[in-house]
């Protein structure tokens, strides 16, 4: 059984350099061994913060005779060097945004338990980066979600309503405003209507993965191969896999699919599940004399502004901003960036939404002369239905996958990567793990079910352009996760 006879979703050699990249680690063009292994337990494919979390956890959760196994990881250009090197930053939990659709979805307990999982990664990430001492400015702040159009500031409140009436617990950690003074105020945002704000994180998401990848590399059990991009992955009778690439093949029972907006290159039957759509982010700076005359940022923001453009922000420690989205320039521009995977140019629809940005949004900056001083896109995987795919690839035993984020991987993929790594020990050992006790979200569970409904559905994308109204019908559920709020 051939999974792949041709990757039609490689990632382009000459991406652009975003402001992350531009320091590149000791570690972005590594090679473990100057040729290939033959033979891996486990090959993961992708460096990026799924394939790299990936490994951290197995070799974390692997004790007794699971502790000798050896992991192979093939990425296709340098570590890092795909959407998680080319991100905002943001490590914003879920509390409100699309949990309510979930609910709709899926009932309550389903999509409360989304919006539970990502506020505790942020915690465990908080843990994990204090635990292994790594370098990556993170930061923990309030993040301030700004509305200054009246459709979007309508809709924030029907659904912080929605779910404060369910009593949900989580929403305690969250202050709202519906009063523009307050909201204004509070946010520091010219003309704003709504402000709501709530625990995140900000971080430099690229030293964190090189930092998890130094601590994998020391340990002697994994073997990284930088600019290997996979072509294939063919069922071998007696090996499990054969994983063919430009420089050889390497052979494993198991492969973890961890190659983002590109997964459906080896993996044809998620072509209609995750796309890969291509982002904008930019860093802006003031220049040297004018530092310190805006207002201090200590918030990270998810701003609707009044030209029902919408943008995430974080503030860096050095007083310089990263500032991204603005989906909505380029959203009818489909060439520009849907079923796209050229990050080597830019969005031509809002390249030059983000000049003067600050001066226009916040109150305080009008004469700082904040520049963009790097502009740059990335190739997210956009999912069908909103929500990632993780678990055992459907019909391919020994295959998993940990795609489709979304554009919102931060706050999911380091636990999501801890259950993934959890059923794959299990499958090792000839058991199968029940998703129910990956300590993942259910809604995110691949299935053959979700696969179908999106190569069924007339409606062509999904929630992806936000054209389809899709039915989804309710998902089998199981009760026994057992999500505990902090709060
Ligand atoms: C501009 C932009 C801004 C974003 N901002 C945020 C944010 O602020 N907060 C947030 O939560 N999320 C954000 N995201 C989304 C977030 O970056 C992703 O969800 C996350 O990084 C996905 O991690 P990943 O490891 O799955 O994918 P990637 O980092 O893309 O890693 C996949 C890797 O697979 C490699 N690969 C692909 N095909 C092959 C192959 N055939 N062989 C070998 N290797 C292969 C790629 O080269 C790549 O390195 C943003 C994304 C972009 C593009």
């Amino acid at each position: 059984m051939a999974s792949s006879s041709r990757n039609r979703y490689l990632p382009v050699k000459n991406g652009l350099k975003s402001f992350w990249l531009k320091q590149p680690h000791e570690l972005s063009d590594h090679r473990s061994t100057s040729t290939i292994p033959e033979q891996s337990d486990i090959i993961i494919i992708g460096a990026g913060y799924a394939g790299v979390a990936t490994a951290y956890h197995l070799l974390k959760e692997g004790t007794g005779a699971a502790a000798g196994l050896n992991i192979t990881i093939l990425e296709a250009r340098g570590a890092s060097s795909g959407a998680t090197g080319r991100n905002g930053g943001h490590l914003r939990p879920d509390l409100y945004g699309h949990i309510p659709k979930y609910i709709d979805r899926a009932g309550v307990r389903a999509g409360a338990e989304v919006a539970e999982f990502e506020i505790e990664n942020m915690w465990a990430i908080k843990k994990a980066i204090e635990d292994e001492k790594i370098d990556c400015d993170f930061t923990l702040v309030r993040c301030v979600d700004v509305y200054c159009n009246t459709k979007d500031a309508t809709n924030a409140k029907a659904s912080y309503d929605k779910l404060v009436a369910l009593e949900l617990d989580y929403m305690k950690d969250m202050f709202f405003t519906a009063d523009p003074k307050e909201a204004e105020a509070y946010s520091g945002v010219k003309g704003a209507l709504v402000a709501v704000s709530f625990t995140a994180g900000t971080m430099f998401p690229y030293k964190f993965i090189l930092g998890l990848l130094k601590i994998l590399l020391a340990t002697g059990k994994v073997n990284l191969q930088t600019h290997t991009p996979v072509l294939s992955v063919e069922r071998d009778e007696k090996r499990g896999y054969a994983v063919s690439t430009e420089r050889g093949t390497v052979y494993a029972k198991q492969v973890v699919h961890a190659s983002n907006g590109y997964v459906a290159g080896l993996l044809p039957e998620y072509e209609r599940n995750i796309i890969p759509c291509k982002g904008i982010c930019t860093h802006i700076e003031m220049p040297e004399q004018n530092r310190g005359t805006a207002p201090l940022f200590t918030n990270s923001y998810s701003l609707a502004n009044d030209d029902n453009t919408s943008s995430y922000l974080i503030p860096r420690l050095d007083g310089s901003i990263i500032v991204g989205g603005s989906r909505q320039k380029f959203r009818p521009f489909k060439e520009q960036w849907y079923h796209n995977v050229d990050d080597s140019i830019l969005i031509d629809a809002s390249k030059d939404h983000y000049e003067e940005y600050m001066q226009r949004t916040y109150r305080g900056w009008e004469k700082t002369d904040a520049k963009v001083s790097s502009i740059w896109t990335g190739v997210m995987g956009y999912s069908f239905d909103s929500n990632p795919h993780i678990g055992s690839v459907p019909s391919k035993p020994g295959q998993f996958i940990l795609a489709g984020f979304n554009g919102h991987g931060m706050p999911v993929i380091w636990l999501g990567a801890k259950g993934l790594a959890k059923m794959i020990l299990a499958d090792q050992r000839g058991e199968k793990l029940p998703f129910s006790e990956t300590g993942i979200p259910r809604l995110f569970q691949t299935s053959q079910l979700r696969i179908d409904r999106a190569q069924a559905n007339k409606e062509e994308d999904g929630d992806i352009l936000g054209t389809g109204q899709i039915f989804l019908p309710k998902l089998p559920i199981h009760e026994t996760h057992t999500w505990k709020s902090r709060l």
